[in-house]
Parts: C-alpha cells; sequence; structure tokens
C-alpha cells in the first residue's frame, strides 16, 4: 500500500486541526477525495471509558454516513469496550489496535474497501492517532479531547503533547 509521504520532521503534526468531529469541513476532505474516516473512540467520540454518546455526535455519523463516507473505529481499548459504540453507530471496528503501530490502520482501511489516500484518521492524541496515522502514509485529523478526564497512564503523553501543540498553534494554526 501506498500512501503520501510526510517528511521525518513533520511525523507528530496533523494535516488539520479541528475542536471536535462535529468542525470537520466535510465539502473540503470530499474535494482532496477522502472517502473512508478511521476514528479513535475515547475523547473524540465518547468521553473517556463512557459508551454514552451525544446526540450531536451521533447525528454527525448519520450525516457523514448518508454522504457516502466510510467509517471505522479504531482503538487501543478492548472489544468489550468498543462493540457497543460501534453497535450503535452501524460501524465497524477494530480493538486492542496498538496505535501508534501502522498495522491497525492498514487493516482499517482494507475493511472499508478504501484506498490509502482516500483515507482521514481522526483522533484526540498525537502520540497514538497522528504518529500512527502518518506513519501509514494517511491524512490526519486532530481534534481536542471531549473531556480531560483520563486514563491516568495518558499524562506522560499530554504532557509531552503540550509542547507539540504549541508549537503547532504558533507555526500552523495561529487562530488556535
Ligand atoms: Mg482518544
Amino acid at each position: 500500500m501506498s500512501g503520501q509521504t510526510k517528511s521525518k520532521s513533520g511525523i507528530l503534526y496533523p494535516d488539520m486541526y479541528v475542536d471536535s468531529l462535529l468542525d470537520i469541513p466535510l465539502d473540503e476532505l470530499q474535494g482532496k477525495n477522502i472517502k473512508a474516516f478511521i476514528l479513535d473512540l475515547d475523547n473524540t467520540i465518547t468521553e473517556w471509558n463512557s459508551n454514552y454518546i451525544r446526540e450531536e455526535i451521533a447525528a454527525w455519523f448519520k450525516t457523514i454516513l448518508d454522504q457516502g463516507f466510510k467509517a471505522c473505529i479504531l482503538s487501543n481499548n478492548g472489544q468489550q469496550r468498543v462493540v457497543q459504540v460501534a453497535q450503535s453507530l452501524g460501524i465497524p471496528f477494530i480493538s486492542r489496535a496498538k496505535k501508534p503501530r501502522r498495522g491497525a490502520f492498514r487493516r482499517a482501511v482494507e475493511l472499508m474497501g478504501v484506498q490509502p489516500e482516500e483515507t482521514a484518521v481522526i483522533g484526540d492524541q498525537i502520540f497514538t492517532d497522528v504518529l500512527g496515522g502518518n506513519r501509514a502514509g494517511l491524512f490526519t485529523i486532530l481534534v481536542v479531547p471531549i473531556a480531560r478526564r483520563e486514563f491516568v497512564g495518558t499524562k506522560f503523553s499530554r504532557a509531552m503533547e503540550y509542547f507539540v501543540l504549541r508549537r503547532l498553534r504558533k507555526d500552523r494554526f495561529p487562530t488556535k
């Protein structure tokens, strides 16, 4: 599989940075020939370790599916955690994805029957979602985490992210 090539220094930078799923410019992505989304679960679709899907998030999924986008949840969490959300949204999932390793990103692309260059990764973490998506040659979209209520293990990553984000805001997204 071939994807777009990204420079080594840009491997931690998303191609797009938005506040939430609701702010993703679908027309612009269609213009870039994006046809499928690989979505992180915790803090991207739901709050951390919660199965509750906000009404507007559920409506957003209906919108993208109606517009012909494909979608797949890719989570490092276990199947038990992921299956209920995936089923209620009516989309496939891959659990225990071992992000940022590339394997599961490639499996998700294959599962949706699209090409890597037609696929965008959406997630709230630079060191799993963005890094993994970039390494797999996919378009990457960083969202602001839904809640700060998180697994304690991500605290270190968050501290590292702070420095990357500070530079990112300055360099690429001066309004953030
Ligand atoms: Mg997440």
